[in-house]
């Protein structure tokens, strides 16, 4: 971030606006809208200003800009257009350590004013940290459109019962559940189909009956998070993830989709490594039973999709167990994210009538699989958790019926902008993917749908490659410094 985002009171305090014309006018009024005592540094005034100033809800000094004019400040705005000026208000501010700001001039400010969405005491400031203050106004339409207009008053009321929420329900934890319920709920709806004060007696009610006894205890959020590419989520994933007190998360969680995660959730790293497991199946279950039962909400976040190659159903079933209530979300699995992306549809009328997933991980340095069941015509394939049993993966594909010449892929972190697709036959691939520096996590897709791949594959990803995974595995501290070849094994 190059900017802190705050808001500011000024009601009641001066501030100083070098600059008497229309741009300064429309500093001047936000000013005055939150409150502040506006004294304007410039030998002449718009009429606007002039109006202000005859009416003395500013005040006005009539002359060009000195430094003394910035002592007991809490804020000074420079909109004059002569270049010497605004760098010295620039200047004299920041020597004085008072915020200042020069329309239209990033690098003099201190601090830069956001585009906004007022529905006070709601406001949604946004900024692009003066990259492009054009954007920043096209999202404000899209917000404003978006936003009902009532949220203001919503928050007004809401403002009205808060000391006594603070009295009625002491503990934090439970506080925001219920103004989460209330928020999420049949206030809500009242408010927003125009009956605000049913709204209000409806809070009203709510807070007499006090907390609900069965809201009290924790909740598991068991959700698939995809792929990679944090579009691929699902809608009520996004919104889980928002609400989550606490989320367990795995290594192919991509950094990207954990910075969706409500930012002030704790993070609790649970990933596992071929041969490294940093923390074993069965205290994850501990874990989750155990945030639970200390009454919070646990999101268990995923890879792709919890109950495929993901072990959803063991957790699922020890919370069951331990009558821990849980929503479980599916995602996109990394076979459809992956085939999709990489062009290679996983089955067509022409190619492939059934489709099998299989795991390619290996144990005791062989893959125990039905391989006469596995290597079959018209059939696809796919291999997760396959990147070290490549060569045995092909080799007995071959063995068991198939045709050497079979194509096969190997897809390299699927779905995001380190995608890469290595093309070969059961016969070609394993020396292919040997002479590339291949970085986990990787799926295997075997069968005559990978020929199709040169013809349709659409997604070329434009950013420069980032070296390494995009994916947790190689970028928390408990596991930076790991080599390429760790691939996760469910
Ligand atoms: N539950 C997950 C799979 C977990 S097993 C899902 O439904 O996708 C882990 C394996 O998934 C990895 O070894 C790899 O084979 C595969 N995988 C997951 N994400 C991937 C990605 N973005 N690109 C390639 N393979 C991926």
């Amino acid at each position: 971030m190059d900017f802190f985002p705050i808001f500011m009171r000024i009601r009641d305090r001066s501030c100083l606006v070098v600059g008497g014309g229309v741009v300064a006018a429309r500093k001047i009024d936000l000013l005055r809208k939150a409150g502040g005592r506006v004294t304007v540094v410039s030998p002449e005034l718009c009429l606007e200003l002039t109006a202000l100033q005859s009416r003395g809800e500013i005040e006005h000094v009539e002359r060009g800009f000195r430094e003394d004019d910035i002592h007991g400040r809490v804020l000074v705005v420079a909109a004059t257009d002569d270049q010497e000026v605004n760098r010295r208000v620039s200047q004299c501010g920041q020597q004085h350590g008072i915020a200042v700001n020069v329309v239209d001039q990033p690098d003099l400010c201190s601090f830069i004013t956001p585009a906004m969405v007022d529905r006070s005491p709601l406001q949604i400031a946004i900024s692009t940290g003066g990259a492009s203050p054009v954007l920043a106004r096209l999202l404000r339409a899209r917000i404003e459109s978006l936003v009902p207009a009532s949220y203001g008053r919503l928050a007004t009321l809401v403002e009205g019962f808060r000391e006594r929420a603070k009295r009625c329900i002491p503990n934090t934890e439970l506080r925001r559940r219920f103004w989460e319920r209330v928020l999420e709920g049949p206030v809500m709806e009242l408010f927003l189909s125009g009956r605000e004060r049913a709204a209000g007696e409806t809070l009203d009610r709510a807070l007499d009956a006090g907390v609900d006894a069965r809201d009290t205890g924790g909740e598991v959020f068991l959700v698939g998070a995809g792929p990679g590419d944090p579009d691929l989520l699902t809608f009520r994933a996004l919104r889980l993830m928002q609400r989550a007190d606490v989320v367990v998360y795995d290594n192919l969680v991509s950094p990207a989709i954990l910075e969706l995660v409500r930012r002030d959730a704790e993070r609790i790293y649970a990933g596992k490594k071929r041969n490294h497991h940093t923390l074993p199946q069965g205290d994850i279950n501990d874990l989750l039973i155990r945030l639970a039962q200390e009454g919070k909400r646990v999101l268990r976040l995923k890879g792709g999709d919890p109950f495929i190659f993901g072990r959803g159903g063991e957790e699922v079933d020890r919370l069951m167990q331990h009558g821990i209530p849980f929503q479980l979300v599916p995602g996109i699995t990394a076979a459809a994210g992956c085939a999709s992306f990489a062009g290679i549809p996983l089955t067509h009328r022409d190619h492939a009538q059934a489709l099998v997933f299989a795991t390619g991980h290996l144990q005791d340095g062989t893959i125990d699989l039905n391989w006469d069941m596995l290597a079959q015509p018209h059939q696809t394939v796919v291999f997760y958790m396959g990147l070290s049993g490549l060569p045995i993966i092909c080799r007995e594909m071959a063995a068991h019926g198939l045709p050497a010449s079979t194509p096969a892929a190997l897809v390299e972190q699927g779905t995001t902008q380190n995608q890469r697709v290595l093309v070969g036959t059961l016969e070609t691939l394993p020396d292919i993917v040997k002479g590339e520096e291949v970085q986990p996590p990787t799926l295997i897709i075997v069968g005559s749908v990978v020929a199709l791949q040169q013809r349709l594959q659409w997604f070329r990803p434009d950013a420069p490659p980032t070296r390494g995974s995009l994916f947790a595995s190689c970028t928390t501290p408990e596991t930076r410094g790991a080599t390429g070849t760790a691939e996760q094994a469910g």
